[in-house]
């Protein structure tokens, strides 16, 4: 059966630059929204951790919009951004089911989980960091610093 895990997953587009980030989690059992469903939402924000704007439900068919947020009603709508949200989570679901034999993989589009910093383990949600494995901060102190202690080799 094809479905997506829980977790954060970064879609970059073909320039490996632009992204969108969305997050797939389980309500718990004793919430009083939704307990036990699989919500998922884009990050809307700065705070990977934190920003995050939920539109709809991950099921094992499929990823569905809430009628609230597709016909405007909800104050959540705006991620719907001017109709490109169905469109994004069409691409994440294909590659996500379809690796690389999905039709927008093979068109130069990649679906990445998130990754943690290798110096402070804060998960890393932009393409670069991703690829590099280190956040913008540390990327940052490590320039500084320089690596002057590295022993010959
Ligand atoms: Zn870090």
């Amino acid at each position: 059966m094809a479905t997506i895990a829980n977790g954060t997953f970064t879609l970059i587009w073909p320039d490996g630059d632009r992204h969108k980030t969305f997050k797939i989690k389980t309500q718990k059992a004793d919430s009083k929204f939704m307990p036990g469903k699989r919500l998922i939402s884009l990050m809307t924000g700065r705070d990977n951790e934190s920003d995050y704007t939920t539109f709809g439900e991950a099921t094992d068919s499929g990823l569905n919009i809430w009628h609230s947020v597709l016909n405007g009603t909800s104050k959540n709508a705006y991620v719907m951004n001017d109709g490109k949200l169905p469109i994004w989570l069409q691409v994440l679901w294909d590659i996500a089911t379809n690796g690389d034999q999905s039709r927008y993989f093979q068109k130069g589009m990649r679906l990445e989980a998130s990754e943690t910093c290798i110096v402070c383990n804060r998960k890393l949600t932009n393409p670069e960091s991703i690829r590099t494995k280190v956040g913008p901060e540390c990327a940052a102190r490590r320039r500084i610093g320089g690596g002057h202690f590295l022993p010959q080799i």
